[in-house]
């Protein structure tokens, strides 16, 4: 663990609470909706909404998660502007890969009807197999059904090749959990070139890259890429976290016809929320100074 991260694991939970604010809709499902129907009516911007919680090990949270999405789907109804973002960790692969399989195709199954979108975010490399075994089985049957591809792990190449053929909503993106270097590159600069050999690749083969990172440097020449391959500007789109403040880029694109989708996270609990927070909070070097002086002033009791 880097020094950033330890100084954030140290923060006490209402501290990560006040600065994970802009990176999370609120506590309740009528504020991710108000969030995302805000980003729509007045920016045209598209939203992917996500409960926050991983790592649920238990049948009881896991039905309580299941029962969130659903009351989330039918308060969404028939609508043009969200879609859905889930984790196995969250919904049963504690269990088996079969039985996660289950809960998800019910979650798309349901979200299907109103023709609401689903993607499967990845986890970190423990998780990538049971995630693509589990994307690969519900696509067959529910088409618009997507999921997340990391650049930084090596076998991302082979992890395309797998999915050949699919035409699938594929987010690219490096990736965001640490990974070990006999698997990962390890260098931002390495996994950005990646990811745009990669998205050209998925241009390619047919699928729909949904390009996943604030790096306005990749995003341009991810476009290039795309308009280098003739490709139409529904035929890929760009996401970035909802809080990282690139609102001027983000309309730019807008108004140049490109969709832009951001991830709305919320929790009724926010203990969910925490991981998600601190991720985030690692990934902003400003804010993980601020604890850290913030920490420092209450260790030591000065102003
Ligand atoms: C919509 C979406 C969904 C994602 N889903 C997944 C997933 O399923 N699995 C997964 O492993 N990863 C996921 N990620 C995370 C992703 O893999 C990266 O870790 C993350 O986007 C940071 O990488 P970057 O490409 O933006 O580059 P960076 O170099 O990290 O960021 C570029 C610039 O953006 C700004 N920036 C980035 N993050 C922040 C922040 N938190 N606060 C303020 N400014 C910031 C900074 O100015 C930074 O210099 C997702 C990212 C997005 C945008």
């Amino acid at each position: 663990m880097g020094f950033k991260n330890f100084i954030i694991n140290l923060a006490p939970t209402s501290l990560v609470q006040v600065f994970a604010n802009p990176y999370v809709a609120g506590d309740s499902i009528e504020k991710a909706i108000s969030t995302a129907k805000g980003f729509w009516d007045k920016r045209k911007i598209c939203s992917t909404i996500d409960l926050l919680g991983e790592e649920i090990e238990n049948d009881e949270e896991v039905d309580y998660t299941v029962g969130v999405y659903s009351r989330l789907i039918d308060a969404l109804g028939e609508q043009e502007f969200a879609t859905i973002s889930l984790k196995p960790t969250q919904l049963g692969s504690h269990r088996s890969t079969e039985h996660c399989q289950n809960v998800i195709e019910g979650i798309v199954a349901h979200a299907e009807k109103y023709g609401t979108k689903v993607t499967l975010d990845m986890e970190d490399h423990t998780l990538t197999d049971m995630t693509l075994e589990i994307f690969r089985n519900i696509k067959q049957d529910h088409p618009t059904f997507g999921t997340v591809i990391q650049s930084r792990l090596f076998r991302t190449d082979e992890d395309i090749k797998s999915l050949a053929g699919l035409n699938a909503r594929i987010r690219h993106c490096i990736g965001i959990y640490n990974e070990p270097k006999d698997i990962a590159m390890q260098h931002k600069s390495e996994m950005k070139k990646k990811l745009l050999e990669q998205v050209e690749v998925l241009f390619k083969e047919g699928h729909y890259p949904e390009i996943g990172t604030h790096d306005k440097a990749v995003l341009d020449e991810a476009i290039n890429i795309a308009e280098r391959l003739n490709m139409k500007k529904d035929q890929y789109e760009v996401q970035m976290l909802m809080g990282v403040p690139m609102g001027d880029y983000q309309d730019q694109l807008i108004k140049n016809g490109i969709c832009v989708r951001l991830y709305v996270p919320f929790a009724e609990k926010w203990v969910y929320a925490t991981a998600y927070a601190k991720r985030r909070l690692a990934a902003n070097p400003a804010m993980a100074i601020y604890i850290a002086k913030n920490l420092v002033q209450k260790i030591t009791g000065k102003k």
